[in-house]
């Protein structure tokens, strides 16, 4: 049997040490140092907005002030880069959040670009080409720091990612290769998918697809982290099918419970980083 990988433990553990990190700051340097976040959204996805809402949530529990802008489904590229240029060039502003998706008439990519990096909380503007990595994407530092709470060092193992989109897959590779891991990365178009797959020391699923990695696809005694989170009838459902693989890993996420809180958790843990980046 796996043992889990508590992620709401270790988001609680990563909460309070955000809490902490901004008190000291406030303390050092005054109220005006405290780290905030502008969460914009757009539309009135349900989802998106209770996301928005926990996060608010998340930034108020830890010393971080919120501040939501909502804007309807159908606000213009054009306005809404011209809010987000706005944000970018308020001082007060120390870090600025869209919440994704955006309807469809909106470019993700025009507007991830107008986030200015110092200002990008996601991490999504972390450049690939430097090791100075200390505002990452989230979901890929959420998963690093869990492996390590977890006692897994990944260097020298062979890590497989399935899934590259720019937002986990990706950069998820560089920071194990950061780590000295050796990593393939699947896709779409990999051929033989559970060939790779069962050569994995560690397995990071992140693919949109409800328990699409089964049992005979791991290796006996397999680290498994499950991104996906999907919904089967409002239920929250990973991209691993947790049955037949958690008898085969050593160690496996939960879903929920698992990636999910800890990614909430590392969007605190840059905002406070962008806010001390200020301060000096
Ligand atoms: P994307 O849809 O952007 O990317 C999915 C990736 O999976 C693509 O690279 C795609 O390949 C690949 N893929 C699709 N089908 C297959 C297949 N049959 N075999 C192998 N690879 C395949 O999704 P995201 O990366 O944004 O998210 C992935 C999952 O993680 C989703 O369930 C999402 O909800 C979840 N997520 C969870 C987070 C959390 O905090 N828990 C945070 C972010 C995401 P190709 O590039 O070739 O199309």
């Amino acid at each position: 049997m796996a043992t889990l990988i508590d992620g709401k433990a270790i988001a609680q553990k990563v909460k309070e040490e955000v809490a902490l990190g901004s008190q000291k700051l406030v303390a050092e340097f005054g109220e005006e140092a405290r780290p905030n976040m502008t969460l914009v959204l757009v539309g009135s996805d349900a989802v998106s907005k209770r996301l928005v809402d926990l996060k608010a949530k998340d930034c108020e529990a830890a010393g971080i002030t919120p501040t939501v802008i909502a804007m309807s489904e159908s606000t213009s590229e054009e306005k809404l880069l011209r809010l987000i240029d706005r944000l970018n060039r308020d001082d007060d502003v120390k870090a600025i959040l869209c919440q994704l998706p955006v309807p469809e008439h909106i470019s993700t990519k025009r507007l991830l670009a107008a986030i200015a990096p110092e200002k990008d909380v996601d991490g999504f503007s972390a450049r690939i080409d430097s090791d100075d990595y200390d505002v990452a994407a989230c979901t890929p530092a959420a998963v690093m720091r869990m492996l390590r709470e977890s006692g897994v060092d990944v260097s020298g193992k062979h890590c497989v990612v399935v899934g590259r989109s720019n937002i986990v897959g990706k950069p998820m590779a560089i920071q194990l290769l950061l780590n000295d891991a050796t990593v393939t990365v699947c896709h779409s178009k990999t051929a033989d998918l559970a060939e790779h797959t069962r050569r994995a020391d560690i397995l990071i699923v992140a693919v949109g697809r409800p328990r699409f990695i089964t049992g005979d696809m791991v290796k006996e005694g397999a680290v498994v982290i499950d991104v996906g989170m999907n919904y089967i009838e409002g239920r929250p459902v990973g991209d691993v099918d947790f049955a037949s693989v958690e008898p085969k890993a050593s160690k496996i996420t939960p879903v929920p419970g698992g990636v999910g809180p800890m990614t909430r958790a590392y969007l605190l843990v840059n905002a406070l980083t962008l806010a001390e980046r200020k301060t000096k």
